[in-house]
């Protein structure tokens, strides 16, 4: 009898391993939206894109994981994070504009 009971959680276990192994793999890939910003290759959930996916050289060298003219679908996370310039519609951290006339949000 007590064989079987320890069978049947040796089966659990490895029943929930399964379970949860793919799940904390696709959490932590980048090509998967975040949970935080439902974001695809989200450099405030993955700021390793920040070395992996180079500079934009399009847009003032800036990181390409973190480039929003590149990558419109940032603005939202960039919202979401409370850096936004509204006003120049850009990342407050990439404006230049503002940074230029030393504006303090
Ligand atoms: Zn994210
Ligand atoms: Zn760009
Ligand atoms: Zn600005």
């Amino acid at each position: 009898m007590s064989k079987n009971v320890v069978s049947i959680i040796v089966i659990v276990f490895v029943g929930l391993l399964a379970w949860f192994l793919p799940q904390s793999e696709a959490k932590a890939s980048p090509q998967t939206p975040c949970a935080v910003h439902q974001t695809v290759n989200c450099p405030f959930c993955h700021p390793q894109l920040i070395q992996t996916m180079g500079l934009c050289k399009e847009h003032d060298n800036i990181p390409e994981a973190q480039c929003v003219l590149c990558r419109p679908e940032l603005k939202r996370a960039y919202q979401q994070e409370k850096d936004w310039c509204a006003e120049h519609s850009v990342p407050e951290s990439q404006c230049t504009t503002c940074l230029l006339h030393g504006q303090n949000h």
